[in-house]
């Protein structure tokens, strides 16, 4: 296992971070403005992010991957997230398991940054992991009939496409909705506790009659739920790390400036434990979230497990280094709109998300006892 970054790699990370940050100039991401991801993703689209581990060589997967997604993670929570969910999840998914035909259509705009995907798995009343799917589609003559409610889907209002699961012949199928379908509607954009920069809402499907080259799988079983669970933790992953950056460095700057009692706060030993503390967790979260990164690629067996763990790990490291974070900033914390502020907020979503912490330990008690 070598975690060095390449020179190719640190020159890739550097014209993201330069683009991104030339971007976010003046803008504040974090709130809703639905124009920006795309603005976003056509600066994006000029570096190797969006083709990263889609289409790029085996080498600039893994561990590049992850480097990539922190430094993005750590500018924008909520650019972030839109940005992930479209490329590597939905990207992932016609990827993975589109058709050549799929890719040109989907794909290829996608890795541009010309279009947004979203993905619909979540349903009202019930648990992606442990029940089975409502939205289904049904044979209309040449075509397929969707029907279905979706919710929480990042991207609702704004993606381009939605690759929806559902069921099809009473197996799992991912069909593939353009914006302007007949039948598809976007809720307005949920307000939410953190992620407020990114769009996400309901979507409902009324007989949506698509064509059966937009349908991906049927597939024999539910194991392509998984692998979007996994892919989705490791979006979670990326999101607690940049989250954890950000909150560290403001506090580490603020009880390096602030003063108390004549001197600055981080000569007293409570904020210096505390920011020793959140340095540990900031760095034992990127051990384990880049050795998760390098397993998926190296040992995809090993790495299913491991990812539950890290999961469970980085995800409520997150929570609490941006608590002490908040902390140290005290009232000047406690305004809307510095790093502390929105990394606390946001911390909360990546123990929900994916394979929530309670499955995920779940998950982890059957791996230890051999059952997985
Ligand atoms: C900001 C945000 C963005 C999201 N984006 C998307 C998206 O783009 N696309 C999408 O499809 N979904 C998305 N989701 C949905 C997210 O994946 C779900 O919220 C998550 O899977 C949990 O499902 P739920 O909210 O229905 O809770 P439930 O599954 O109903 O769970 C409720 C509680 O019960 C626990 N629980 C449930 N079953 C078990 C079990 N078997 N064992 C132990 N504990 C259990 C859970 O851990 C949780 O604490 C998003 C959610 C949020 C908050």
């Amino acid at each position: 296992m070598n975690f060095d970054f390449s020179f190719a790699e640190q020159a890739l990370f550097k014209d993201i971070q330069d683009r991104a940050k030339g971007y976010a100039e003046g803008k504040n991401l974090e709130t809703q403005d639905l124009s920006q991801v795309k603005d976003a993703l056509a600066i994006l689209g000029k570096t190797p992010y969006l083709k990263l581990g889609l289409d790029t060589p085996k080498e600039l997967g893994g561990i590049s991957l992850m480097g990539a997604m922190e430094i993005l993670a750590t500018l924008s929570p909520s650019l972030y997230l839109s940005v992930e969910m479209s490329t590597r999840l939905f990207g992932g998914i016609v990827a993975t398991w589109g058709s050549n035909e799929q890719k040109k259509r989907w794909l290829a705009p996608l890795m541009k940054g010309q279009s947004l995907g979203a993905v619909a798995l979540s349903e009202d009343s019930l648990n992606v992991d442990n029940d089975p799917l409502k939205t289904t589609g049904t044979q209309d003559g040449d075509l397929l009939s969707i029907t279905g409610n979706k919710t929480y889907v990042v991207n609702g209002p704004v993606a381009d496409q939605v690759a929806v699961a559902g069921m099809m012949n009473g197996q799992v199928a991912l069909f593939i909705i353009e914006q302007g379908t007949a039948g598809l509607a976007a809720g307005n954009p949920f307000i939410t506790l953190g992620y407020e920069g990114a769009a996400i809402s309901r979507i409902s499907l009324n007989n949506c009659r698509i064509s059966m080259d937009q349908v991906i799988g049927p597939f024999e079983d539910r194991n392509v739920l998984d692998t979007l669970r996994l892919w989705e933790n490791q979006i979670l992953l990326g999101a607690s790390l940049g989250l954890m950056k950000a909150a560290f460095e403001s506090a580490r700057d603020y009880a390096k400036t602030h003063r108390s009692g004549g001197k600055p706060i981080i000569a007293y030993q409570e904020v210096a434990f505390k920011l020793s503390e959140m340095l540990t967790l900031l760095q034992t979260s990127q051990l384990f979230a880049y050795r998760t990164a390098w397993t998926l690629e190296t040992s995809p067996k090993e790495a299913e497990s491991l990812m539950w763990c890290a999961k469970v790990f980085c995800t409520e490291a997150a929570e609490k280094v941006s608590g002490y974070s908040l902390q140290i900033l005290a009232g000047s914390g406690f305004i809307s709109g510095n790093p502390s502020e929105i990394a606390y907020r946001c911390a909360k979503y990546g123990q929900i998300a994916g394979t929530s912490t309670e499955i995920s330990r779940v998950k982890i008690g059957d791996a230890a006892l051999g059952y997985r």
